[in-house]
């Protein structure tokens, strides 16, 4: 499945904006599926491996039960994510690298070259 790129601002805790691309790709409903159970069954494994911890696993089965169900519906629960981007920063102007993550806008990063806090919204912020 191609990415497609998101243009996005960088606006620095100063309240200077820079601008930014982002690579995003969408993932199919078959793609989210198997990541989940592939996740799903990594903690399961987990879980089941904290059975033979004496009387810890009284609290370590049920929450490893808990975080599997979580796990595998927050990652089925996610249609896209970023793969990488970069923009500039306001403060400093500056290269930020964007890591993959999910995506959903606005989140927070950190500048490489100033460490201020920079906020990453949709174009849309009045630059
Ligand atoms: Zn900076």
């Amino acid at each position: 499945m191609a990415a497609e790129e998101v243009k996005v601002c960088l606006a620095s805790s100063d309240g200077r904006v820079g601008s930014g691309v982002l690579c995003v790709k969408t993932l199919g409903f078959m793609r989210r599926l198997l990541v989940a159970l592939v996740w799903g069954v990594a903690v399961l494994l987990l879980t089941a491996l904290s059975v033979f911890i004496p009387i810890l696993h009284f609290v370590l089965v049920p929450l490893g039960l808990i975080t599997t169900l979580l796990v595998a519906l927050r990652i089925f629960a996610t249609p896209k994510i970023i793969l990488s981007g970069e923009g500039i920063c306001g403060a400093c102007s500056g290269k930020i690298h964007i890591r993959k993550r999910r995506f959903g806008l606005p989140f927070d990063d950190v500048c490489e070259n100033c460490h201020r806090a920079v906020t990453i919204k949709s174009e849309k912020c009045g630059s």
